[in-house]
């Protein structure tokens, strides 16, 4: 065994022995595998070995495929058979809101580079004899979908390492993790000890153990799970072919053929989640769980009758096994905050759809120190420390019994809510607030009228939300409005060196004291990082304010550019709360809470000042997302429902009304601002979504400035264009195609409906070819249908930008 090595991955199951191949076949070969028993010898075992492309992301469904490749790659490499079966899969609807939902997920696939086509009950018996179709309606198929040999897989790419220089140790035990002060490590093993610059956690069933090594907390629950195994099938010992991988999203279950029988597997209600203190050691590598047929009874009965034919051919064998969920099912890949050169790469619930693709991003990220595209949703800095054991559990218990639920746009899913409140939470409730959580926070989205429900109805088209936030809207621009943003991320970066380091750090330039100015965060290769805003509250005191549930992928990256500065940054959300007023007449609100001067000289656009406003003392930014005159104050958390009561008590006679989340995305889409995850994510530079006019190009220094110059002239595929959409009932959310004629011209960021413009309104990144098509000569999907669009010259409202900055 070596003893010294440049990365230790610890698991030998299909992600730790994807994890060691990519890092080969990027070009470190000094790395090993360390597995306490067999490669397998988890969860991966006992997998069903099924594998999809479909994804509703449009980088994990790129992962996806590519995984999907790899398997052919490491078969011919190494010579080891992968046992591939590549048949194809059908999704089937059997009620017309699923069906409904299909249609708009295969318009979608156009975007996501996914081949997939409908097929109507005839087509899916022919492919599927076993099927009961009568009352099917219709199906969405994928080519790239099938299954494989969870042993030959997994030893193919262990195999394919080896041959590229890697070592595995078998039969081989992580017992400690030892981190030196030089930030590499001692990795202690029953059979001695290993130094290495990096540790990846790849542990599957055991990541929580290996990340307490470490003093991590991994926020993953294992979840048991079934499948049966039938005997053989009179239908299929004469089927010429090969069943395609079948999920019945209504039924929550999926079936495949196993040789001349059927695997059929079921996500139950009654869900069981596995090993909640931690797992044992003991566990082995030939260990099932016993079977718990009352829990899945009325699930397997469903399966019965959807593929009658089981029921003559009889269980051979159930297999009930353990894997594990993060809180939203995806899994937890890259640095871990805190922990220098110790890497996540576990919670991966689809191992075999998914295992190539996580690797191939951590491998980029360890090798090159940024992944390729944007995989925040596998990014294991998405989650924060409210993401306790508890949490993880209770999601993880969620997510396994929603695993094919009919997910809308709209809908909040209720489990380990509420987690977080914000101090005014209960003047919130008393206003009837329908809330939705932002990293663990309750955050009002809009509010329904007294005496009714403060529930939005799950729908692809407009709910019953949409009358009462055009009202919210109408406030804001007729009077004004108040919104609860304590949501909003808030770090105090101070200190000898904060100036050279936030010059260094943002591409734009630094705004003065007193002033604020948007601050675009660019990686090296010169794509978007982040999308802050930056106060200057003294010659080295900054505050910057983002997207709140980006809290721990912020500060990550603040920290890592941070070494050898003197300054100390803090993230002082949770302390600090933010309500924010807009509209014409919040000046006037002002005036009447402070005896601070608010006229447009003392307090102009773009401004901070800490300011008393009433009994609170604030820092007062004067900004709006709303594209209205607007202040937002950031208040100690203890003032803040004192300062609330105040503002709204003062507005009364102003016409004051709180509004939401979604009545502020409305009126940000009236003025065609865009945000970070839709408009603004590390695909594009920032010559390609419009944040150049923020990054100030002549400044000598600041990271990415280089590879952001190079791109600032280059020719582009797509621009970012705001669109006006002729639909019906319904508006578009993200990653609906858009068309000319018959060619593909571009895809939907983001959509909302323009309450005070009457329009339903998008952003869009539309191919430069289409750009100067006529107005309706584009056309989007809307749900399931195409709906005439046209390019918005300006934003619908106010383009000039004069009632925000009166
Ligand atoms: C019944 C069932 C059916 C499934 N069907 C599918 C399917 O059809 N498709 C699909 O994609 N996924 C399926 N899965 C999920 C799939 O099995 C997992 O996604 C995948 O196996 C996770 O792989 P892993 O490498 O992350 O973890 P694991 O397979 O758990 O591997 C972790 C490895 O780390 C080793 N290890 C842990 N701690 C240490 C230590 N301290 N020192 C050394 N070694 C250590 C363990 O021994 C183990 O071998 C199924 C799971 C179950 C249970």
């Amino acid at each position: 065994m070596k003893e010294h090595t440049r990365v230790v991955v610890i698991g030998g199951g299909i992600v730790g022995a994807a994890v060691l191949y990519h890092l080969t076949k990027l070009g470190w070969s000094d790395v090993v595998l360390v597995e306490r028993k067999q490669l397998t010898a988890g969860s991966t075992w006992h997998a069903a070995g099924g594998f999809h492309a479909m994804n509703s992301d449009p980088n994990v469904a790129r992962l996806q495929a590519y995984g999907i490749s790899v398997y052919k790659e490491v078969e011919e490499i190494s010579g080891q058979d992968v046992g591939m079966h590549l048949t194809g899969g059908i999704n089937i609807a059997a009620t017309p809101e699923r069906w409904e939902a299909i249609r708009y997920e295969h318009a979608r696939h156009k975007v996501l580079g996914i081949d997939s086509h409908l097929v109507g009950p005839e087509e899916i018996k022919k492919l599927c004899p076993i099927i009961d179709v009568s009352n099917v309606i219709g199906g969405l198929f994928d080519g790239n979908e099938g299954n494989i040999d969870p042993y030959g897989a997994t030893h193919a790419l262990a195999k394919s390492a080896r041959m590229a220089g890697a070592e595995v140790y078998v039969n081989t035990m992580v017992e400690d993790l030892v981190h030196k002060s030089d930030g590499t490590w001692t990795v202690v093993t029953d059979k001695g000890n290993i130094q290495c610059e990096h540790v990846v956690n790849a542990a599957g069933l055991w990541a929580r153990e290996v990340g307490a090594m470490a003093g991590v907390h991994v926020p993953i629950i294992p979840m048991e799970h079934h499948y049966i195994l039938t005997g053989d099938i009179d239908e299929l010992v004469e089927f010429d072919g090969e069943l395609p991988m079948m999920i019945d999203l209504d039924g929550e279950m999926y079936l495949r053929q196993e040789q001349n029988g059927a695997l059929l597997g079921v996500y139950e209600k009654n869900s069981t989640p596995w090993a909640v203190d931690g797992t044992s050691w003991d566990y082995g590598e030939t260990d099932l769980l016993e079977s718990r047929l009352d829990d899945i009874e009325s699930a397997l009965m469903q399966g019965f009758e959807r593929f009658p034919a089981l029921g003559d051919a009889g269980i051979r064998r159930i297999v009930n096994g353990p894997f594990t969920f993060a809180p939203d099912g995806n899994p937890l890949v890259g640095p871990v905050r805190g922990v220098q050169n110790y890497w996540s790469c576990c919670g991966v619930m689809a191992g075999f759809s998914q295992g190539s693709g996580v690797a191939l991003v951590l491998s980029q990220w360890m090798i090159d120190g940024e992944p390729e595209g944007d995989v925040f949703a596998m990014d294991v800095n998405r989650f924060g420390a409210y993401a306790t054991k508890s949490y993880a559990i209770e999601k993880g218990k969620e997510f396994y019994e929603n695993r094919f639920a009919l997910l809308c746009p709209n809908d909040e899913w209720p489990a380990a809510r509420p987690l977080k409140v914000s101090a005014i939470h209960d003047r919130l409730q008393q206003a009837n607030a329908v809330f939705g959580p932002s990293f663990g926070l309750e955050t009002p989205l809009w509010f329904a009228p007294q005496g009714s429900e403060p529930i939005e109805t799950p729908s692809f088209r407009r709910s019953n939300a949409h009358a009462p936030v055009g009202e919210e809207c109408r406030a804001v621009r007729d009077s004004v409005g108040i919104i609860d943003i304590s949501s909003i991320a808030k770090y105090e970066i101070s200190g000898p060196d904060a100036v050279s380091y936030m010059d260094h750090l943002f591409a734009s330039r630094l705004p003065d004291i007193g002033r604020i100015r948007m601050g675009p965060l660019l990686l090296p290769s010169g794509h978007m990082k982040g999308d802050l805003t930056v106060m200057r509250l003294a010659e080295e005191k900054f505050m910057v304010t983002g997207s709140g549930y980006l809290q721990e992928f912020h500060m990550l990256w603040f920290e890592q550019n941070s070494s050898g500065k003197k300054i100390r940054i803090v993230n002082r959300t949770d302390e600090l709360s933010a309500i924010a007023i807009a509209g014409p007449g919040s000046r006037e609100l002002m005036a009447l809470a402070t005896s601070a001067d608010v006229d447009k000289k003392s307090m102009p656009f773009m401004s901070a000042q800490y300011v008393d406003v009433g009994p609170a003392p604030c820092l007062v930014a004067r900004l709006s997302f709303t594209g209205e005159l607007g202040y937002e104050m950031y208040v100690p958390s203890a003032y803040a429902r004192r300062l609330y009561d105040y503002l709204l008590e003062l507005g009364d006679s102003l016409g004051i009304r709180p509004f939401g989340i979604r009545a502020l995305v409305s009126l940000g889409m009236e003025k065609s601002f865009g945000i970070w995850s839709r408009e603004f994510t590390p695909d594009y530079t920032p010559a390609m979504c419009g944040m150049d006019r923020f990054v100030d190009y002549d400044k000598a220094d600041f990271v990415g400035r280089e590879a952001a110059l190079a791109d600032r002239d280059a020719k582009h595929e797509h621009k970012l264009v705001a669109l006006e959409i002729d639909s019906i009932d319904a508006d578009v959310w993200g990653y609906e195609p858009i068309w000319h004629k018959d060619d593909y011209a571009g895809f939907v960021t983001s959509g909302a409906y323009g309450h005070t413009v009457g329009k339903s309104l998008a952003m869009a990144y539309v191919r430069t070819p289409y750009l100067g098509a006529a107005n309706g000569e584009l056309s989007v999907h809307v749900v399931d249908q195409r709906r005439p669009a046209s390019i918005l010259a300006e934003p619908p409202h106010d383009p000039s930008g004069s009632r925000m900055r009166s």
